[in-house]
């Protein structure tokens, strides 16, 4: 049975209760879950399960995309954790905060190279400490990136209130500027989650994000690389991060 994959509907929950469905080897499924499982071209997050007071750590987090079930997997196979258990779960925080944060700063930079420079997104990756993404883009200017960044921190900083809300497929496709995510849809989902930034960007997308665009921090340029003909990938991570 599909996990109830509970960050979706809450991107700050640190903390939640589950019940062991099984133990295999080292990974547990359990009922629900809050760890964001690495999709979506977002990291996964880490964290502990506690059975009274032994404490198992996750090492990485897994979803089966057919059955949407969610692997926890341990760092050492878990003695004495049994299906019907019921355990506490407690997200490694400072790690996912980081994450999301990278995360949200990404769809501001891909929107903007959207709007500005007619790249679109070819693929990317957000880690903890950086994150990068391709564009389609014929320049390797690195003025190009150093203007999406500037005005992607300039964005953050006015402080937009994201919007995260479910549509039904035939409800999304009656919205204009939803058809086309939904119609990219694969057709066995029923439901689009969409995340707004408005006024920037609005996506069909399941992953963790900051509630508001001042959280991000300042965005800060890395590295830029040529990766083949009209492939430009861009780095970059947060200024004065505390822990990302
Ligand atoms: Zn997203």
């Amino acid at each position: 049975m599909a996990t109830r994959l509970l960050y979706l509907n809450d991107s700050y929950l640190k903390e939640f209760e589950a019940k062991v469905e099984s133990v295999g080897g080292n990974a547990v499924i359990l009922d629900q879950t809050g760890f964001h499982p690495l999709t979506g071209g977002v990291g996964c997050d880490l964290g502990w399960l506690i059975k009274g007071n032994i404490r198992f750590r996750v090492g990485r987090v897994e979803i089966d995309r057919a059955t949407k079930v969610v692997s926890h997997v341990l760092e050492a196979e878990p003695t004495g954790l049994n299906a019907g258990d019921l355990v506490n779960c407690v997200i490694d925080w400072d790690r996912r905060y980081c994450l999301m944060r990278l995360h949200t700063a990404a769809h501001l930079i891909a929107a903007i190279m959207y709007r500005d420079y007619n790249a679109l997104i070819t693929g990317g990756q957000v880690d903890v400490d950086q994150a990068k993404l391709d564009f389609n883009l014929p320049r390797t200017d690195r003025e190009v990136f150093e203007d999406a960044v500037r005005k992607a921190n300039e964005e953050a900083a006015k402080r937009v209130e994201l919007k995260v809300y479910f549509l039904s497929r035939e409800e999304a496709l009656k919205v204009p500027g939803v058809v086309k995510l939904a119609e990219r849809m694969p057709p066995e989902e029923r439901e689009l989650r969409l995340v707004e930034i408005p006024g920037i960007d609005l996506q069909a997308d399941g992953g963790p994000h900051v509630n508001n665009t001042g959280e991000i921090g300042e965005i800060q340029l890395l590295k830029i690389e040529n990766k083949g003909k009209n492939q430009r990938r861009i780095y970059f991570g947060m200024r004065h991060a505390n822990s990302c």
